[in-house]
């Protein structure tokens, strides 16, 4: 089974022998009741992080602050986490067992959703004290407790909430959404990185457009940073974000909710910088839309073009972009991509028989952008068959390209 699951309860048993508590606590139960595979098993409990440290061999201090301590156990990381008393931690051993279900009562009463909100003890029993086996039966997100007081405390919850709906195709409960719809506005205090990183986790699910809609809808993608920044067109229509749902890749993803907000291509560089994402991701994202926004013509010449260009991946990335739009492109064009991908005869110019340094020693004349531009001549020109590969040919052509070319 889960070797996760073992190791998190073997780190269970030896708190517990220590005089302590110990419960799986939050998405680890939530998934193994949805009989999913969880992303990480995390440990509540009634010792301190000291003890936890003075427990396990090897131990990360991985938040220390707010009472986390990661267990290293197997090379498994196991996150372990005192409750939490009114700001403080204090160590609470046994046998004061009421006082103990209290403490994981709170601590439950803390966490967000009635879904996250279980614990689950050695023995497998589940302790649910806010009916979350029921909501994950009738396939509802319900906040633990007043959904406004709690969106208050944590407006990110209302993103999250989104983002659990789209996850497991579940239903808002209705005040809870009412209440997101009311608190929106709470939200624009939020940090980009919280927003975008449970927005990542909604392009990770087949279905993300479900969770996209519920910001729309709710006016939550009005309120968000960076996106209220953008002045968003107010009559945005979601009704066509399903489209978005076959591409599988997250650059596209996010390249099409950035077409879905009518981002012009001149501003995509700006925008791209506000949500913070990588540079490597932007870079992708930036070129995703731009040849996207550019596709028109798919005739093979210039396909292979853009192939010997920008790569097949780039390539591959815009058409499926275009193809949200445009489903005859994902039907025709992109099963061609990879054939005439494969046709190219070299796919870049580190494969041609010469190089830049040659080809300027031979044709002389000053260094300058001409040596790129006739190296990607030369690299179409061998790739689609027109000339040969070897040196005399490229030499030749090359110094005869290179001398049109403006110095
Ligand atoms: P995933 O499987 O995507 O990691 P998760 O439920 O484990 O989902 P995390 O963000 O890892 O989500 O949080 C772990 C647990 O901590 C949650 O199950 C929830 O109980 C609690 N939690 C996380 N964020 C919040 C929040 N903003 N407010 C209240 N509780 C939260
Ligand atoms: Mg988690």
């Amino acid at each position: 089974l889960d070797r996760r699951k073992a190791v998190a309860l073997q780190v269970m048993e030896t708190i517990e022998k220590a005089g302590y508590e110990a419960y799986l606590v939050g998405g680890c139960v939530r998934d193994h009741l949805l009989q999913k595979i969880p992303t990480d098993y995390d440990i509540a409990t009634s010792a301190r992080p000291e003890v936890i440290q003075s427990l396990f061999v090897r131990t990360v201090p991985t938040g220390l602050k707010h009472g986390t301590v990661t267990v290293l156990q197997d090379a498994i990381p196991i996150e372990v986490t005192t409750f939490r008393v009114e700001g403080d931690y204090q160590d609470h051993r046994r046998p004061q067992h009421v006082r103990f279900v209290s403490l994981l009562k709170e601590d439950l009463a803390r966490r967000d959703f009635t879904f996250n909100a279980m614990a689950e003890d050695r023995q497998g029993k589940i302790i649910d004290y806010f009916s979350g086996l029921r909501d994950l039966e009738r396939k509802v997100v319900r906040t633990v407790g007043d959904p406004q007081a709690r969106f208050r405390e944590d407006p990110l919850r209302m993103v999250r909430a989104a983002r659990f709906a789209n996850q497991f195709s579940f239903q808002l409960d209705p005040s809870t959404e009412q209440a997101m719809c009311r608190l929106k506005q709470e939200c624009i205090y939020l940090s980009v990185e919280r927003v975008t990183a449970e927005i990542e986790k909604i392009w990770a699910t087949p279905n993300c457009s479900i969770g996209i809609e519920l910001l729309v809808r709710c006016g939550l993608l009005y309120t968000l940073p960076p996106f209220y920044k953008w002045e968003l067109p107010v009559d945005l229509d979601p009704s066509g974000l399903s489209n978005m749902d076959p591409m599988q890749d997250r650059i596209v993803r996010w390249a099409g909710l950035l077409f879905f907000c009518q981002v012009k291509p001149e501003q995509i560089g700006t925008y791209l910088l506000d949500l913070r994402l990588s540079r490597r991701d932007q870079v992708r994202i930036k070129a995703c839309f731009a040849l996207g926004s550019r596709w028109k013509v798919e005739d093979e010449r210039t396909m292979k073009g853009w192939l010997l260009r920008y790569g097949l991946e780039t390539v591959q990335r815009a058409g499926s972009f275009t193809s949200c739009f445009d489903p005859q492109i994902g039907d025709t064009v992109l099963p061609q991509l990879e054939k005439w991908w494969s046709e190219l005869i070299v796919k870049g110019e580190s494969e041609l028989a010469i190089d830049g340094k040659e080809l300027l020693e031979v044709c002389g004349g000053p260094p300058g952008p001409w040596i790129k531009q006739t190296l990607h001549h030369l690299l179409e020109q061998v790739a689609l068959g027109a000339i040969g590969n070897d040196r005399s040919t490229l030499l030749k052509e090359g110094c005869r390209f290179g001398k049109s070319y403006p110095r």
